[in-house]
């Protein structure tokens, strides 16, 4: 079964994601589980868990990721921003157990200035201490495309606070378009070995899929519709090819166009898994 899907909206209330997933065709969905442009974290309205499980066990969407919100800097030096990441982190995790999701996918985020090895012990500092929050939700770091000061776009730094953390509660998700941002030439036969070598295939739960706007190794975080962009068709169908890939938890991150519905994306993904 492929688990393919996209990110979804929580508007209105947390199980209407499942309408939207199902409306769009998707087997598999990310959501946020708490408002992504903000630090507060209300308490979680008591019914709400029960009216997700309840949607959940009746959808045709059967796997449901998370996301954590923007704002968090796991990797953070300032002790301020460091410590509200990691209430942060816990309130997400929390919130996933309630919710029965398994996965939760967080950016390393961003050293500030004070290097990448001082962010490597933040980040795995972070996550150690909330090792007994929700201890069935694995967290899974999410590669970067390369910008200023951020930590994981070299997927051997993901490896090592995995490491570092040990066990497993640490996984990845790897960003297509990220990735090709570094220069992972997504498709290419060598791209896919050398991930492996440096982070594991196995190790990776989650595949963002997400054409880019901007030319291999060009640093920049801009995601393009499936086709439309410089990773295209071709690359994404030898991508797939792969078995590894294909049996991973498959989320789009694309853009809302006016060319292409969240429909008709979502098919032509499924027709080059096929
Ligand atoms: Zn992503
Ligand atoms: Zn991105």
């Amino acid at each position: 079964m492929i688990k393919l899907g996209r990110h979804i909206s929580i508007a209105g209330s947390m199980e209407f994601a499942f309408d939207r997933a199902e409306d769009d065709g998707c087997s598999a969905m990310q959501i946020f589980v708490t408002n992504p442009r903000s630090w507060s974290m209300s308490a979680m309205d008591p019914g709400t868990a029960g009216k997700f499980s309840d949607r959940s066990e009746r959808s045709s969407v059967s796997e449901v990721i998370a996301h954590m919100p923007y704002l968090p800097n796991l990797s953070s030096s300032d002790k301020r921003i460091y410590d509200r990441s990691i209430k942060s982190l816990k309130g997400n995790l929390e919130r996933c157990d309630l919710l029965g999701i398994s996965h939760l996918v967080t950016h390393m985020g961003s050293h500030m200035g004070m290097g990448t090895q001082k962010a490597l012990s933040n980040i795995s500092e972070a996550l150690s201490q909330v090792a007994d929050v929700a201890p069935g939700v694995m967290v899974l770091l999410e590669n970067e495309a390369g910008h200023n000061n951020s930590v994981g776009a070299d997927l051997k730094e993901m490896a090592e606070v995995r490491d570092r953390v040990g066990g497993e509660r640490v996984g990845f998700c790897l960003d297509t378009c990220h990735a090709f941002a570094m220069g992972y030439d997504i498709g290419d036969a060598d791209a896919l070995e050398r991930i492996d070598s440096e982070m594991g295939l196995d190790k990776i739960r989650a595949v963002h899929v997400n054409d880019a706007m901007m030319p291999l190794g060009s640093r920049r975080d801009r995601h393009a519709n499936i086709g439309t962009g410089y990773i295209g068709i071709e690359r994404f169908r030898k991508f797939f090819s792969h078995g590894d890939i294909r049996s991973k938890i498959l989320i789009l991150e694309t853009p809302l166009s006016e060319k292409i519905s969240e429909k008709e994306e979502i098919a032509e993904v499924r027709r080059l898994l096929s």
